[in-house]
């Protein structure tokens, strides 16, 4: 399903493959694309192909009703197809907010003197994680800001004290990492305390954009953070996950620049990122996002279509930067993962009562919903949230996982884990209503499992019901 394709920059490990004059032409010369051009691409995408730079600078372009109409519908499809209506739920825990990078847009950033400077010792983690694992919560997110103290040990240091501590039944089961470029030792300390996903934003992939935001620390260095990713990889780390910050450079530049990537990955190490993100500028303290350009609701929708059909088997991320309506709506057009009663100040699950302090915050939050309410708006609109870990647990991980993805597995392997884990969810978390609606909707979906899958499925539920934890496929 991947072709290898040629570009003026070979594709070789460890060294930068972006040319934006490259990327430039290809957008201008796909310019005022017809519905023709765009339902051409989106059969390709519907077919479980990787699109081309050329194909999906076609969907980019296409402005007409007709044509966007087309990639809104094949997106939502697509999704349906691949990934049924499982959505996974996680949550960021934040480690620490000392900094010595002055990234502009960031509340966290050097410079900036009203940000309140913490790390949290190793008992404080501890205290976080039991709340965050008391109400459900199976995947996280630790994420630093950049600094010395928060070496390769450090991180792998933190994920391994995540992964030990307990609250009753409740554990944290995947620790991804959000944090600095690290050389390919630093990735090699970090993939031995057992991580996910190591995420690395490139924030723009425009060399000029990057060197204005970027002006001083190690983060000025655009090729060593685009090159992290096949550092990590070479270091043992499968998952990786991409993405860009919207707000800063032109967003069909810095689309098919992600794409680019993905092409890049597949290239050098015969399998591309687990997952993409596309945050968009929040505001922080001392910090007016009013200052850089707004990428609005219509075209962030399109780079989510565009991004599910460009590269099918990828997870897509919604964050709680985006506000709750927003996000239930954009859910259907290709999002895979969103986090769940999220706080972003540094300590923030268990200590000041859950109330929200800009100047604790690397930015704003939009979405303070907690996750007993995320889920139940979920279950509302025929969503089964998903605590699933278990392709990390056997082993299902990078080239594995996009075989296992890409094959249409996800509906026999994943949907029934959905069911499982928010089964678990709903014994031990939920009541009321809730627990009713829930239960009804796993109810409703079993029958529609695969034969031979179901009648697994049927006994682990009962399993599950009766007092059994942690089944899965
Ligand atoms: N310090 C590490 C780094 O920069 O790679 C870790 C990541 S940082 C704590 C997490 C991400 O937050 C950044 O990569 C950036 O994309 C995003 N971010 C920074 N400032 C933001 C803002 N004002 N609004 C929304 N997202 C922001
Ligand atoms: Fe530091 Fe990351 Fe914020 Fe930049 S984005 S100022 S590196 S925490």
């Amino acid at each position: 399903m991947f072709k290898p394709q040629k570009y003026k920059i070979p594709d070789r490990p460890g060294e930068p493959f972006i040319d934006p004059d490259e990327i430039r032409a290809i957008l201008a010369g796909t310019s005022e694309p017809s519905p023709a051009q765009v339902r051409r691409a989106v059969g390709r995408s519907l077919a479980l192909e990787r699109l081309s730079l050329a194909d999906t600078a076609v969907l980019l372009n296409a402005t007409g009703p007709e044509a966007v109409e087309i990639i809104f519908d094949a997106a939502a499809r697509l999704k349906r197809d691949v990934y049924g209506d499982r959505i996974v739920v996680f949550a960021p825990l934040y480690i620490g907010s000392r900094c010595v990078n002055d990234c502009t847009y960031c509340g966290f950033r050097a410079s900036n003197r009203e940000t309140v400077r913490r790390t949290l010792s190793e008992g404080e983690v501890r205290r976080e994680v039991e709340e965050l694992a008391g109400t459900g919560q199976k995947r996280l997110i630790l994420v630093f800001g950049e600094h010395p103290v928060y070496s390769p040990e450090y991180i792998a240091g933190m994920a391994r004290m995540v992964y030990e501590t307990r609250r009753d039944a409740g554990r944290i089961n995947r620790v991804n990492i959000n944090a600095a470029p690290l050389s390919t030792e630093g990735f090699r300390t970090v993939a031995r305390a057992g991580i996910g996903t190591y995420q690395i934003f490139q924030e723009t992939y425009d060399p000029q954009v990057y060197a204005r935001v970027h002006g001083r620390g190690p983060k000025a260095d655009y090729t060593y953070r685009l090159t992290a990713m096949d550092r990590a990889m070479e270091a043992g780390i499968d998952d990786v996950g991409l993405g860009v910050l919207f707000g800063l450079g032109d967003w069909r530049f810095e689309v098919l620049s992600l794409v680019r990537h993905t092409n890049h990955l597949e290239a050098c190490f015969g399998v591309g990122p687990h997952t993409i993100s596309f945050p968009r500028i929040r505001p922080a303290t001392n910090l007016d996002p009013r200052s850089f350009p707004t990428v609005g609701d219509a075209d962030f929708r399109k780079i989510i279509a565009v991004l599910r059909l460009a590269v099918p088997y990828a997870g897509l991320i919604l964050t709680a930067r985006e506000p709750a309506a927003l996000r239930d709506e954009l859910i259907r057009y290709g999002i895979s993962q969103i986090d769940a009663g999220t706080r972003l100040e540094v300590g923030g699950y268990s200590e000041n009562g859950g109330t929200q302090e800009l100047a604790r915050e690397q930015f704003e939050l939009s979405d303070p919903r907690s996750l007993g309410e995320v889920v139940t708006g979920l279950v509302e609109s025929g969503h089964i949230p998903s605590f699933c870990t278990a392709c990390y647990r056997k082993g299902r991980t990078g080239e594995h996982f996009m075989q296992f993805a890409s094959g249409g597995h996800i509906k026999k392997f994943c949907t029934p884990n959905a069911l499982l884990t928010f089964a678990e969810y709903l014994e031990d978390y939920a009541g009321g209503p809730l627990y009713e609606r829930g239960w009804a909707l796993i109810n409703e979906l079993v029958p529609s499992l695969e034969d031979g899958i179901r009648e697994t499925a049927e006994r682990k539920l009962r399993s599950v019901r009766a007092g059994g934890r942690d089944e899965y496929l």
